[in-house]
């Protein structure tokens, strides 16, 4: 099964479109024939994510350190998880287990995420191609930065590049489309 990696807040933030737009990116992907592969807590919109998932019969794989199963509840109905050691684990595992990465909006740790799928393809670790979902403006900021960084000379490569969008299934698209796994 093709899956997509989506790295999402511990928390569910200010507004409940946060939470909603999480469930509907669960029931797009599971619309689409493809599995979810996230932190594998229950909090959050990890959380959301993950029920909404599994209530549309999908796949969903979590990948979770050890030392986080409490602190992250991590979630018991899950097709599959994974209790790794380390975060550097957890990540290489999330990557390893999917075809592409979306993020919604997060923390530090969902920018760590993000940012280190990112810079592995640039290095050449994989090719798996990597979206931001802007959800209500969330992420202007950081669509700002990217912009400027590719103006500025910081960010050459089109290979590089991160998709970005506010229209969820759209986004989704042309995630699949990039990563090769349409169906
Ligand atoms: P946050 O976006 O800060 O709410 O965190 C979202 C998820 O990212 C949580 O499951 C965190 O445990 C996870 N996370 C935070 N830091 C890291 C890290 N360095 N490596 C991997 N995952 C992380």
């Amino acid at each position: 099964m093709k899956r997509v990696a989506v790295f999402c807040g511990a928390n569910v933030g200010a507004q409940p479109l946060y939470a909603e737009t999480a469930r509907l990116v669960a029931r797009l992907l599971v619309e689409r024939g493809l599995g979810v592969v996230f932190g594998g807590g229950r909090i959050g919109l990890m959380g959301a994510l993950a029920d909404a998932a599994l209530e549309a019969g999908g796949e969903v794989i979590g990948v979770i350190p050890q030392a986080l199963v409490d602190r992250e509840q991590a979630h018991g109905g899950l097709t599959e998880l994974n209790v790794v050691s380390t975060m550097h684990e957890r990540k290489a595992l999330m990557t390893q287990r999917s075809e592409a990465f979306l993020a919604l909006p997060g923390g530090f740790g969902t920018m760590d995420e993000l940012f280190e799928a990112i810079t592995w393809r640039q290095l050449g670790y994989h090719d798996k191609p990597a979206a931001v979902l802007n959800v209500a403006g969330f992420y202007d900021g950081l669509e700002a930065y990217f912009e400027r960084a590719a103006a500025d000379g910081f960010i050459s490569s089109l290979r590089t590049r991160v998709l970005i969008g506010s229209e969820p299934a759209a986004l989704l698209d042309r995630l699949i489309e990039s990563a090769g796994i349409a169906s």
